[in-house]
């Protein structure tokens, strides 16, 4: 019998309504654990402590906060080895990814704590004469986080670490399939110094507990990451309470590759764009734009790039790309390379399922050539190991590409000419561009997010947060009499 892992509702750990199986992606075999799937009822329970408990946490001195949030952040990286193994291990993503991914999600901890210190407001004088003025922001109260699988620790904690920061409470909704990264963060959150009911845990399915938290007139603030049709979703649900809301969804990201290119290391970025957490990132290199001069070598480097790509067990030494997440996830990406070749694209390698010693997803990554920016392919964002080679003729070609999209979060080039990178930096639809870089990979003080489909509502991440994560106060002071 597996270890039963509970929510933590309200300041204690309860059982649910139904448990759910968890297994590792890798090996069918290892059974992670079984995860409590929360009730209506505990829900409303972890939504009314949280209003009472954030006024108390709002009410703690910034040097107590600062100390939690510290505290987490030290805990996460210092257990960043055994963290990681348990996320590759329920997730898929490589040792390196999971054990990466832990590291940055104490990052994101002992960045905020330190913003803890630095709340700064504004003070002006008023158009009336013996009037002052003092703008200073405040919490907007209980936030739900809403957070997907493919970056299980670090998508949390960009969301819950800004959002204790700036006084909030958290009811925590995780992504059913990787429900022991979220026990995991829990357990180091709740043996914090917070009051009890400032953070829950509410595991249960989107369907169910996720559509009932949205709806609740309870919640201040709705922050999502994940698919574009669920988003949407949730900002139905949240306009009827007038619920601010943040998300973060698809994308279909461009990596530009330009004549002058240095084209080992476009290869080396198209790789570690299009096949890093095997493709299942929202920053993903899924559409290759390349100038017609250099088209032929870089294709001819990058299947033998692709091909020398060793797919296994997110856990044995020297994977570099592990297995697909779910079963679900995995026919889906197959669906997606039956639509590609009947679109007339041509399958240079991989996109097939393989056979591995362990059971599990495994998938082999693929490349697709003489694709064209209208396919199915390339304009919907598959979330899997393919991605798809556009031959353009130049770079004004190349940028009107890029452009051509529903998306918008991150892009590329690879060019030598300063000129074209500042051009392109300045001209790219996206919210996050990249000169000579994967458009995978960022950092955590700066914002992040995109345009178009890929996201709505303010920024994540650095200090861009702290717009979601309070709602702003001007107050007039008057001293009563002539200053
Ligand atoms: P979803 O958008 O369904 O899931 C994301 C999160 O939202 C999960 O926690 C999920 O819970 C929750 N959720 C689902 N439905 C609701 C709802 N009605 N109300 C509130 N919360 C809800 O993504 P999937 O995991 O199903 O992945 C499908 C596709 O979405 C991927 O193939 C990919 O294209 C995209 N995606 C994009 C991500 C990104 O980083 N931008 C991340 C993940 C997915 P639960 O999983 O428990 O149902």
């Amino acid at each position: 019998m597996s270890a039963l892992h509970q929510n933590y509702i309200a300041g204690e750990w309860v059982s649910g309504t139904s448990d759910i199986e968890n297994r590792n992606p890798s090996d069918l075999t290892d059974v992670i654990g079984m995860f409590a799937q929360a009730s209506a009822d505990q829900l409303d329970a972890a939504l009314d402590k949280a209003k009472t408990a954030q006024a108390e946490w709002a009410a703690y001195g910034m040097e107590r906060k600062q100390a939690v949030l510290m505290a987490i952040g030290n805990e996460l990286m210092a257990r960043a080895e055994e963290l990681g193994t348990l996320l590759s291990r329920e997730e898929g993503k490589p040792f390196a990814e999971g054990k990466g991914e832990v590291y940055r999600a104490g990052q994101f901890f002992t960045y905020y704590a330190a913003e803890c210190l630095r709340q700064l407001g504004e003070n002006a004088d008023s158009v009336r004469d013996g009037v002052e003025i003092d703008v200073r922001r405040e919490a907007v109260g209980v936030v739900a986080v809403i957070s997907p699988w493919n970056f299980p620790t670090a998508t949390a904690s960009w969301k819950i670490a800004p959002a204790l920061c700036y006084g909030n409470a958290v009811v925590w909704k995780p992504a059913n399939i990787t429900p022991a990264s979220a026990v995991a963060l829990t357990e180091i959150i709740a043996r914090q110094d917070i009051p009890k009911g400032l953070f829950s845990l509410v595991m249960g399915s989107g369907r169910d507990i996720g559509q009932r938290l949205v709806e609740s007139p309870k919640v201040n603030a709705i922050s999502f990451t994940g698919s574009v049709p669920v988003g949407k979703g949730i900002a139905a649900a949240a306009i009827q309470n007038l619920t601010k809301v943040q998300m973060e969804m698809g994308s279909k990201n461009a990596l530009a590759v330009m004549d002058d290119a240095d084209l080992d290391l476009a290869v080396t970025l198209a790789l570690g764009g299009a096949f890093g957490g095997t493709g299942q990132k929202c920053t993903a290199s899924s559409r290759l734009i390349v100038h017609n001069a250099v088209h032929d070598a870089f294709v001819e480097k990058l299947v033998a790039g692709t091909q020398a790509m060793k797919v296994g067990h997110a856990l044995e030494t020297g994977t570099q790309m592990g297995p697909v997440v779910s079963e679900q996830q995995l026919s889906e990406n197959l669906a997606y390379v039956d639509l590609g070749k009947t679109e007339g694209a041509e399958l240079a390698c991989g996109g097939a399922r393989i056979e591995m010693p362990h059971d599990g997803y495994y998938m082999s990554p693929g490349v697709f050539l003489n694709s064209t920016n209208d396919m199915h392919i390339n304009r919907e964002e598959m979330f899997a190991p393919l991605t798809s080679v556009i031959k353009v003729g130049n770079y004004d070609e190349a940028l009107a590409t890029v452009n051509d999209t529903n998306f918008g979060l991150t892009s590329g080039i690879v060019t030598q000419s300063l000129a074209r990178a500042t051009h392109f930096r300045r001209n790219a639809c996206t919210g996050v561009v990249t000169v000579n870089l994967p458009t995978a990979g960022t950092d955590y003080h700066v914002p992040f997010g995109g345009r178009g489909d890929s996201s709505y509502g303010p920024r994540e991440q650095g200090k861009a947060a702290a717009e979601f994560y309070t709602t702003v106060k001007t107050a007039y002071i008057s001293a009563g009499k002539p200053l």
